[in-house]
């Protein structure tokens, strides 16, 4: 079928458990990459630059917006995020499925652009246990958790605009269902045309 690869989007509100979800589906299957942001956000205690994200300085990152270096970017909870368009473009090429674990503005730069992506919103069973897994996290302090639960009440809002909803309780479930969304993505029309345009073709010379 297609050779390139395809783009995936993975947001969630924070603490919804993607990043859980995302190492557990690229341990368990090789045609993945997963993009790296770059942010001006601090590092948590625990990552390193170049493996969870790029830490960049403001003026690095605005750099990087200015030369086109990213396909989208977005401002959250007063950081910036963007999505590094090298990377993406040569694995796409490879025809590994590229991952982007984003928040929702971006999810939506990306599907104008690129229509064919697919995008999946990862969700808690509920609120309760929404918070319940960020304030377990320690990571943030407590007002910017609550920052974060103010921003996943707007984000709620913009779901509709995702394709699928993944519900993330069981994690072997949950990595499971990913992958056979993402592969049934590969048979959307859109993202056969080639082949389509191919046997076309061969019909018409039947
Ligand atoms: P965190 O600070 O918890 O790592 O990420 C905060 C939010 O930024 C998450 O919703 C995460 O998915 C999102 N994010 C991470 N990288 C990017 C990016 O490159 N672009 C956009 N738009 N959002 C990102």
């Amino acid at each position: 079928m297609n050779q390139e690869g395809i783009l995936v989007v993975v947001s969630g509100f924070s603490g919804a458990g993607k990043g859980t979800l995302i190492k557990a589906l690229m341990e368990t299957h090789d045609n993945y990459a997963l993009s790296i942001s770059a942010t001006t956000r601090q590092p948590r205690a625990g990552e390193t630059d170049g493996k969870e994200y790029f830490f960049v300085s403001q003026e690095h990152f605005k750099s990087m917006m200015e030369s086109d270096a990213l396909i989208e970017y977005a401002q959250y909870v007063n950081n910036f995020y963007g999505t590094p368009k090298d990377y993406v473009e040569k694995q796409r090429a490879a025809g590994k499925d590229v991952i982007l674990e984003i928040e929702i503005q971006g999810a939506l730069k990306i599907k104008k652009k690129f229509p064919e992506t697919l995008l999946l919103f990862v969700m808690p069973p509920s609120a309760q246990e929404l918070k319940r897994r960020l304030v377990r996290r320690g990571t943030e302090s407590p007002e910017v958790i609550a920052a974060r639960l103010k921003r996943a009440c707007e984000e709620a809002s913009g779901i509709e605009a995702y394709d699928y909803i993944v519900i993330n309780d069981d994690l072997e479930a949950c990595v499971a269902e990913l992958h056979s969304l993402i592969q049934a993505q590969h048979n959307r029309t859109a993202n056969c045309l080639e082949l389509i345009n191919r046997v076309r073709n061969e019909l018409s010379l039947l």
